[in-house]
């Protein structure tokens, strides 16, 4: 339909097929699927040691330039491409993509189902609380928080024999052994011990006493509103905790480290370890404190196990969807899941294709896609798609300003190839980026009514002139799969032309923390050289001296621009990348420097979504989500 329905409307309209059978047409079996509703089945990851003879399929990735206000399309694009593969080249396609927080959903964003007539449906479910898992990770980061602050007390407050009492019954009985858990702790101190009664004095001191220094736990609370008036807050507030008052933070939940463990760990047992390792703050004495000395790793991933299968869904012209997981993509590596894609890329066989898509540009999205998730799954990908607007490069060539509520500058909306021209150094960059890690490259330009031929002509020539393998139009939003076909067809040819064996990452994990962060921010931001604040310098001697200096880096910067600075548009050159603070999530197995100020819980707007969604009461259908 001419003018393009919104959403909603394109959605709502839309007869999605029962979820069984798009089960059984990407070959199913029915013990491998749990249904949730009529169009929602979670997956079992059997499904990876069933198919491990077959062979892999295309790994392709989409990324992006830098976003800008006026929105590029990765995720419209991630499904007009899967439904021109899938629906009509016939090639068994998977799109495997993050489930959105509901932050954004009733924030600034909207949901992110895609659009037009390019999306997953039925995208309310999608966009709302699907089947629960960020609800899952929303209880089980909380439970660790509680378990934190909880020992603090109960350790500030109780002997050593109370606590030895209290914690390890077992020990009264002579009989018994220690509890799982408790073994892990004690391996971990270099007890070599299994019974109780066995450990000394100075071993059940050692055991029982963690010594947290509260005034530098990192484990944040976490909820999934924007709610920013959760950014600091005050804990330990009632009349018995009042010794124990802290000021912490929320975060998003999509931002906790569970979300990235999830999102990394490549199997139960494999996410049982990670969760177990998440390091909550340092010891008095320096020690990272995990949520397995806690006693709660256990615990944790009992309340994932369902979150750990992703979720079939299917786009608007019946093609395969795997939804999973959505760590943020500023202080984590904004990717869907190894597990989805492990899944997708077996079912999917030798000829198919399996499209996953990078949260942000590709000097954020993709970089952490190769260098963390590829690196973390073993997994070795095809081809880059790279999402690029006419009207976004005008922005970066120095087009004005864009101000929500009043029209778009003609800047904009007529042709402007002096504007678009200088803006291509943007994507340009980018592409030789992409080129670094070896894998083919496509430039998808996203269509837009008002692009003209001219304006094409010249993005396609500058592409090229980069070192794409290809640049095409793509008018997948207003035609679903049948305008992304040229798309289609550039991404099979860029498959074919590229030598999976040619990828590879862009620095070894054996190079110091310093040295790999300086190599990102040279390499792929452009950036003359790092300069670390003492915090970050502080940080970066206690890692290396916990033995965490191996782990690649997932750097926390703004996704506006290739520097630091978010009002530095096309190609910055001339700055220095300043790291404030250095992080870790030893769980989901990173270290993130944080580049600047990055708020990990998001506001509200003055008009957030929430005001156009309500709910037509008599026939239960929902309105105005985007
Ligand atoms: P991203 O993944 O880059 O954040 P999305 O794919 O979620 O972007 O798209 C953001 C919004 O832009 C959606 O509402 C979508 O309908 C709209 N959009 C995407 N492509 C086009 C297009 N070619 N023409 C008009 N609107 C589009």
């Amino acid at each position: 339909i001419k003018p393009v329905p919104s959403d909603i409307d394109i959605a709502s309209a839309a007869q999605p097929l029962p979820i069984k059978s798009i089960a059984n047409s990407v070959g199913l079996l029915e013990e491998e699927i749990d249904f949730y509703g009529k169009y929602k089945a979670k997956v079992s990851l059997e499904v990876v040691e069933r198919l491990k003879d077959v062979e892999n399929g295309n790994y392709v990735v989409v990324t992006g330039i830098n976003p800008t206000p006026l929105g590029e399309g990765k995720s419209t694009t991630t499904i007009g491409l899967c439904q021109a593969l899938g629906a009509h080249l016939g090639k068994k396609t998977f799109a495997c993509i993050r489930q959105p927080s509901q932050g954004p959903t009733f924030g600034i964003k909207g949901g992110a189902a895609g659009g037009g007539y390019s999306q997953v449906i039925p995208m309310e479910e999608f966009n709302l609380h699907m089947t629960g898992d960020i609800h899952a990770i929303t209880a089980a980061n909380n439970l660790l928080a509680a378990a934190i602050d909880t020992r603090v007390l109960h350790e500030s407050t109780q002997t050593d024999a109370q606590l030895w009492k209290r914690l390890c019954p077992e020990a009264k009985d002579g009989s018994r052994k220690f509890a799982p858990i408790m073994l892990r702790r004690l391996k971990k101190l270099g007890i070599d011990k299994t019974e109780p009664n066995e450990l000394t004095q100075e071993e059940i001191s050692r055991f029982v006493r963690l010594d947290i220094d509260p005034s530098r736990i990192t484990w944040n609370r976490v909820l999934d509103t924007n709610d920013r008036f959760l950014r600091g807050i005050s804990v330990g507030q009632g009349k018995e905790e009042q010794r124990f008052e802290r000021k912490t933070n929320f975060d998003i939940s999509v931002a906790s480290e569970i979300m990235a463990v999830l999102a990394l760990c490549t199997s139960l047992h494999d996410m049982r370890e990670r969760l177990g390792r998440m390091v909550i703050g340092p010891s008095r004495s320096g020690e990272p404190i995990t949520a397995d000395d806690l006693g709660v790793g256990g615990a944790i991933t009992v309340l994932m196990r369902d979150a750990i299968m992703p979720t079939l869904m299917q786009t608007l012209e019946g093609t395969p969807v795997l939804v999973h997981a959505g760590p943020f993509a500023n202080i984590a590596h904004g990717n869907s899941s190894i597990i989805a894609d492990q899944i997708a890329l077996k079912l999917a066989g030798k000829e198919g294709y399996v499209v996953t898509e990078a949260g942000f540009g590709a000097d954020i999205g993709a970089e952490k896609f190769f260098d963390i998730k590829c690196r973390s799954s073993g997994l070795k990908p095809n081809c880059a798609v790279i999402v690029a607007t006419v009207r976004a490069l005008k922005m970066h060539g120095g087009g004005p300003k864009v101000v929500a509520g009043t029209p778009l500058d003609k800047a904009y909306t007529d042709e402007n190839l002096e504007l678009l021209g200088k803006g291509t150094d943007n994507l340009a960059h980018h592409i030789k980026n992409l080129k670094k890690f070896g894998v083919g490259v496509v430039v998808a330009i996203n269509k837009f009514h008002t692009d003209t031929d001219a304006e094409v002509k010249l993005l396609v020539e500058r592409s090229l002139a980069a070192g794409a393998n290809s640049a095409v139009m793509s008018d997948h939003w207003a035609e679903g799969g049948n305008g992304a076909l040229q798309l289609a067809h550039a991404v099979e040819k860029a498959c074919k032309e590229t030598n999976k064996e040619n990828f590879k990452y862009l620095y070894p994990l054996d190079k110091s923390i310093k040295e790999k962060i300086e190599t990102i921010a040279k390499e792929i931001y452009g950036a003359d050289g790092v300069e670390y604040l003492p915090e970050a310098e502080e940080k970066i001697k206690l890692y290396n001296s916990q033995g965490f200096d191996k782990l690649p880096i997932c750097m926390a910067k703004t996704h506006l621009s290739l520097s630091h600075d978010s009002e530095r548009k096309g190609v910055p050159t001339g700055f220095t990348l300043p790291i404030r603070d250095v992080k870790i999530s030893a769980g989901a197995g990173f270290i993130y420097p944080i580049v600047g100020t990055i708020a990990s819980i998001p506001g509200l707007p003055t008009r957030p979504c929430f005001f156009e969604i309500d709910i037509d009461t008599k026939s239960g259908k929902i309105i105005g989500l985007s």
